[in-house]
Order: C-alpha cells, then structure tokens, then sequence
C-alpha cells in the first residue's frame, strides 16, 4: 500500500515546468543526469523512484519546477526512457503531453567510436546514427557503419 506521504510526493503540483511520468525503473537519477539537474538547480525537484504504476508495475516519475526540454535533451531522454510521459506544465495545468518514442535516426547528441569517422575529421561532419536495434539499443554510424551499443552508448547519455 501506497502511505500518504508517498501519495503527497507524487501528487505534489508544479506551477510550471516539466513532469516525466513512466520513466523506467531506477532511471530517474540518469533523466535527472541527461537534464543537467545537479546540486545547483534554483528550483523545486521532486523525484520519485519505483512507485507502482498499473500500467508498468513499476516507475519512476521526476518533477521539475522551471524546466523545459530541448530538442536535443528530449531527444538523449527517448534513448534512456522510450515511452515515457513528458507533461509541459503551465499555470499547474497539464498544457501539453509527449509520449517519448525512440527515433529512426540519432543526430548531433552522440560521437562516433571510430577516430577515421569523417564525423571526426579536423572539419567534422555532424554524427548522425541509424537505430538498428531498440531492445537492447544499438545504432549504426551513417558514414562508417561503426556500432555503437552497451556501456559504450550510455556513457554518452
Ligand atoms: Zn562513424
């Protein structure tokens, strides 16, 4: 059973900002990471990590007051948290919803491993990425077909 201080935590309302709902299990931390959200953020941040949800058992779920999304942050969170929730949250009403989906093609947020990949070059070329696998996530450099998955991807993130 959910106590009533947890329900307080998970309810508490934004006046504006951005509330991601459905973040997988324990990555709320990492979306926290990938916002640049550190010790120094001069707003209210709420995060809650493993709260039961109906529709994945389990979520994490953060709040946070001021805070928008860039192309290129909400782009980095598709890859850390498909399907989560984005609210947009204006006067504490819900103004708009984004369901995250991983895209077919990753640009600009993430470097080739291969130090003779143009992308590298003295007058780099900007990285671009095939997804070729979501589960687990793989991509594909356009321009020299180096993979890049595991450790070596979510270093990046
Ligand atoms: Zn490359």
């Amino acid at each position: 059973m959910e106590t009533v201080e947890e329900k307080k935590l998970i309810v508490t309302k934004i006046k504006e900002g951005t509330v991601i709902d459905r973040i997988p299990p324990g990555k709320a931390m990492k979306v926290l990471h990938v916002l640049g959200i550190n010790d120094n953020y001069p707003y209210t941040v709420a995060l809650a990590m493993r709260v039961k949800s109906k529709k994945m058992q389990l979520k994490d779920i953060v709040k946070i007051k001021g805070k928008m999304l860039t192309p290129e942050e909400s782009q980095k969170l598709s890859l850390i948290a498909p399907n989560a929730v984005v609210n947009i949250i204006n006067d504490y009403k819900v103004e708009k919803k984004i369901v995250l989906e991983i895209p077919e093609q990753v640009s600009e947020i993430i470097r080739c491993l291969n130090p003779n990949c143009v992308t590298n070059n003295r007058e780099p070329v900007s990285p671009i990425f095939y997804v070729v696998s979501k589960e687990p996530l793989i991509l594909r450099c356009k321009y020299c077909d180096r993979l890049l998955e595991g450790q070596n991807l979510s270093e990046q993130l």
